[in-house]
């Protein structure tokens, strides 16, 4: 087994679709800044656009939101059009870098009427931070005590009116005193590759890269229904167009570059294949619980569970079932592994196996 374990590279994989170094000059350049500009996600898009116009007629501030999805979906990339939209400041940060209430408090006091208060990985927030929200975000008041022991008092600060957008990659993440107090709780899917290919376009248009709609097609394709990943193997593509190409990037340019990169067809890396693989030689197709599955790879649950499981699940390689984690036979047929159907379960612990979520 351990010869498995220590291939996982699961640092740095192209397919990683949490935050790099390398994507922080993309996402200057690459973000859009108008709904028009922001691909897919319709339905979240036309509640939105209707929330704003009704919060512009009647000079109102927006309610609170909550944007949940699986990483680099472009949760922060849309809270920003939405504070654009509305025409008022919009403030970043993100759950593990609030350390102390005084933290939070200077944020909240700094903001001006209507602004947006971002918050990425909001369900990381501290727990007696979080507390420090519950009436800003009700009342719009902060409340602070002063001194300590039996001399200590509290007072209540009047805030401004200004919206919290949370982003969170569940929302069952969330305490449910911290979730009730959103007003609206949107959740992005993952892109099609027809959006995905339309996200690469524009991004080669912007990056000045000569691209066939095949090629962009490809890489749409290969990036799991993640723009961030999107973004991240045009440049990759492009590079390689420009050293063995003319710089264009076509079918056969993406296709060799993606290969070389050792993402197959579907977007699968080595993690992916060898995930699905210990799951069919050492479990032989039979469901595998969450946690056994993360402890047999070394990966910490909630990482299978919000970021590689998403994309294996929409593809229809892994189906979740009361007892566990199973791979399909269309895995088995796209790892060219004989199909081979589990024999049906003995035992009556049926009723004892808790459903994840
Ligand atoms: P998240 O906050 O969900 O992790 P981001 O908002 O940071 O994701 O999006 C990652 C990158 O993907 C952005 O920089 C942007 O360039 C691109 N992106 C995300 N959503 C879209 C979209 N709908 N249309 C075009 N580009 C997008």
């Amino acid at each position: 087994m351990n010869e498995f374990v220590n291939d996982f590279d699961f640092e740095n994989r192209i397919v990683e679709t949490s935050y790099t170094d390398e994507d922080r000059d993309n996402e200057i350049t690459l973000r859009p800044d108008s709904f028009d500009e922001y691909i897919g996600q319709e339905k979240a898009k036309e509640v939105l656009k209707i929330y704003i116009d009704a919060v512009k007629m009647r000079g109102d501030t927006l309610d609170h939101v909550l944007l949940y999805g699986p990483p680099g979906l472009g949760k922060t990339t849309l809270s920003g059009i939405i504070a654009q939209e509305l025409g008022v400041n919009f403030r970043v940060t993100s759950g593990p870098a609030i350390e102390k209430q005084g933290d939070l408090a200077a944020l909240l006091t700094n903001l001006g009427e209507g602004d947006v208060l971002f918050i990425d990985e909001i369900h990381r927030l501290n727990r007696n931070i979080e507390e420090i929200l519950y009436p800003a975000m009700e009342d719009f008041s902060l409340d602070i005590i002063i001194g300590k022991g039996p001399a200590a008092r509290s007072i209540r600060l009047p805030l401004q009116h200004f919206t919290l957008i949370g982003a969170t990659t569940r929302a069952g993440q969330l305490t449910t005193p911290l979730r009730d107090r959103f007003g609206v709780i949107l959740r992005l899917e993952l892109y099609t590759p027809e959006e995905l290919a339309s996200i690469v376009k524009r991004s080669a248009g912007i990056l000045g890269v000569p691209i066939d709609d095949d090629g962009a097609l490809e890489i749409a394709s290969r990036s799991r229904g993640t723009p961030r990943i999107a973004n991240r193997f045009l440049k990759r593509v492009r590079d390689y167009a420009q050293v063995r190409g003319n710089g264009e990037i076509t079918l056969e340019v993406a296709q060799a570059a993606l290969g070389m990169l050792e993402v197959d067809e579907l977007g699968l890396d080595n993690t992916d294949r060898r995930m699905l693989e210990t799951m069919i030689k050492y479990y032989d197709g039979k469901p595998v619980g969450l946690e056994t599955l993360a402890a047999t790879i070394g990966e910490e649950a909630i990482t299978i569970e919000d970021v590689y499981e998403p994309y294996l699940m929409q593809i229809g390689f892994i189906s979740r079932t009361p007892r566990g984690r199973v791979v399909t036979r269309l895995a088995y047929e796209h790892l060219g592994i004989p199909y081979t159907t589990a024999p049906a379960p003995q035992s009556t612990e049926g009723s004892q196996i808790k459903i994840d979520e």
